[in-house]
């Protein structure tokens, strides 16, 4: 990799300023409800603690609009990462001044502090240099270890580096070469499968997997607008009416250079979303008057899965259907499915994504499941990330 990691700099006894994505979800009691991120930070965590460095942890979580709201505060957070780390874990209720110097100033040499969310000051998300300078003093060094907002250029991301040196932890780390591979030398056949609500979050996504993969899948939501591009009726299913011309320009594009691209040969179609006992399998030019096409049918994931089994690079990102209603989640189930038995790279991204795999009981046999939504696109786009490329280079 050609960004310094970790293992490139010595951190005993340092300060060092971990930018972690401890964004999760909480249940209505207020608790930790699902501690992922929390968990996938803790190689570099206890990485730096075996090193004695002192740990000093920021973060966003959720949307609290630039200002203290108790609703979004990171001290639950802490707790939790307490409990898994068998250690006390310090907070601080500010992530600059008094209240954060206080508390670093306060550590030891393998003390672990949480400070509190970034996203209560609305500088952190216009990258204040002011405000990265206030955080940069914190520390003698930053470790970016927060995929998931890699590609937003905020302060705790793209603005601390400009201070003090600044690396990629663990998990960044695997991020890039994971995902840097499908950029730079996947194995042939390279497989791409690409599903989800809609083309216009992807269009730059399917553009590049047209002319890196050796094979591209389109499922889902975003098929439709394919398919009625194509001129078939998609009824009253989702389609992208506004994205129909450039849904015809990828299709001619195909066409004129021999591209190997695959779309549904048929669909699962029902009235509307909550009737799933009404659902019947139909060709892709048969969805019934009235009706919306939620899953791809059978004989897709048949002719789907064996591609994705025969492959040995596989990038899927976005479900085949509206794969959180039982009914319409076959589609999704197959491809993970097909995805964990093949043999080669596997690599997964995307929220819901994710979610489907992890939902399928299959996430432990794929090679990859990629933390960062947006982020994951970007890279798999080729686009540069700011906060990949405010690291030091070797
Ligand atoms: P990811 O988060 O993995 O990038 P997206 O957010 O792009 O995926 O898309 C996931 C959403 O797309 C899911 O909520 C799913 O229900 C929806 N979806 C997929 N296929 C369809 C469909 N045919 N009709 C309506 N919604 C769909
Ligand atoms: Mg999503």
């Amino acid at each position: 990799m050609e960004k310094m990691t970790l293992r490139d700099i010595d951190v005993q006894g340092k300060r060092v300023f971990v930018r972690v994505d401890f964004n999760v979800p909480f249940n209505e009691e207020g608790e930790v409800a699902d501690d992922t991120r929390i968990r996938a930070a803790l190689p570099t965590i206890g990485y730096l603690i075996d090193r004695g460095a002192r740990v000093i942890l920021a973060s966003h979580l959720g949307r609290p609009k630039g200002k203290p709201d108790p609703r979004f505060s990171l001290r639950p957070v802490a707790g939790r990462l307490s409990a898994l780390l068998g250690r006390e874990v310090g907070f601080a209720g500010d992530c600059v001044g008094p209240a954060a110097q206080d508390s670093v100033r306060a550590m030891s040499d393998g003390d672990v502090t949480v400070l509190e969310n970034l996203r209560f000051h609305p500088e952190e998300e216009v990258n204040d240099p002011e405000f990265a300078g206030a955080m940069a003093s914190l520390a003698d060094v930053y470790v970016n270890d927060a995929f998931g907002t890699a590609h937003r250029a905020h302060a705790s991301t793209a603005g601390i580096p400009a201070h003090i040196p600044a690396v990629a932890g663990f998990l960044l780390e695997k991020e890039l070469t994971s995902l840097g591979m499908l950029v730079s030398e996947p194995a042939p056949p390279f497989v791409a499968i690409v599903g989800g609500a809609k083309i216009s979050d992807k269009i730059g996504v399917l553009e590049r997997l047209m002319a890196r993969a050796d094979c591209l899948i389109i499922g889902g939501g975003m098929a439709n607008t394919f398919l009625a591009a194509q001129g078939k009726d998609m009824a009253q299913s989702l389609v992208e009416t506004d994205r129909l011309d450039v849904a015809r320009g990828l299709l001619e594009k195909v066409a004129r250079e021999k591209m190997d691209l695959l779309l549904p040969v048929d669909l699962v179609a029902a009235p509307s979303r909550d009737q799933a006992d009404r659902r019947e399998i139909v060709d892709t030019d048969s969805v019934p008057e009235g009706w919306m096409a939620l899953d791809i049918g059978p004989r897709s994931v048949e002719l789907f899965g064996k591609r994705i089994r025969e492959a040995k690079t596989v990038f899927w990102n976005g479900p085949m259907g509206l794969f959180e209603v039982s009914g319409f989640d076959a589609g999704t189930q197959g491809v993970a499915e097909a995805t964990a038995e093949s043999d080669g790279v596997t690599i997964i991204g995307g929220g819901d994504t994710v979610r489907a795999i992890n939902q399928a009981g299959l996430a432990d046999r794929v090679t990859h499941l990629s933390t960062g939504g947006g982020a994951s696109l970007k890279m798999v786009e080729g686009k540069k990330l700011p906060g990949v490329e405010a690291l030091n280079s070797r």
